[in-house]
């Protein structure tokens, strides 16, 4: 599957823990193109894993897609974004921008992430929020046709995952710098 992306689009990965964002991540687009959740977390908490600082967390990160957003720049989003509110605040801050998002979904077998989660090094994961977090991808794919993304795209095998590539394709003609925007845009509780 070839995967057209908007040089200036937001891309948001979907996919619960052990689906694969991160690796996909890496493969398909440059490290700076890439806020991660767990750096966030990181960068707020000294600690991938520090559930308790989700919220600044994810304000960082917001912050981070709508600044890079606002100057045209390719976003990738590497958090779960299982949940439609995670995916509406996204959508949001990119219609906003007046940028395209798009959706790359990673929906493979339950017994994938399981296996995946059990032998990685970085942090043990528990198998009950495995299952609820893929409950809720589940449920979302119905929905995501009709949530605002320019494109989506549902990789459901390893295979699908291993074969697909990325084409960037123009963006927009906002260009680089559509403008600073209303002052309206910092103050929003979006983050
Ligand atoms: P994330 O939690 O969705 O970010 O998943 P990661 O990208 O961190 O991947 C979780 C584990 O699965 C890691 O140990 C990866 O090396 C492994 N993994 C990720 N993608 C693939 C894949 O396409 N094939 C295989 N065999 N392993 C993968
Ligand atoms: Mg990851």
């Amino acid at each position: 599957m070839s995967i057209d992306i908007p040089q200036d689009a937001l891309v948001v990965l979907i996919g619960p823990a052990g689906s694969g964002k991160s690796t996909f991540a890496r493969e398909h687009f440059r490290s700076t193109e890439v806020v991660s959740s767990d750096a966030c977390r990181a960068l707020v908490a000294d600690d991938e894993n520090a559930q308790d600082a989700t919220a600044d967390a994810f304000a960082l990160l917001h912050f981070i897609v709508r600044r890079r957003l606002r100057a045209g720049r390719l976003t990738v989003v590497d958090a779960t974004n299982v949940k439609p509110q995670s995916r509406a605040v996204l959508l949001t801050i990119a219609r906003r921008q007046r940028r395209p998002a798009v959706a790359v979904v990673l929906n493979l077998p339950e017994a994938v992430y399981r296996s995946r989660n059990g032998s990685r090094a970085d942090r043990s994961v528990p198998a009950d929020s495995v299952s609820f977090q893929r409950d809720l991808l589940v449920r979302s794919l119905p929905l995501l046709d009709k949530e605002g993304f320019a494109g989506v795209h549902v990789l459901d095998s390893e295979q699908t995952v291993a074969a697909a590539s990325v084409r960037r394709t123009p963006g927009s003609e906002l260009g680089s710098d559509p403008g600073q925007g209303p002052a309206i845009q910092t103050s929003l509780p979006l983050g």
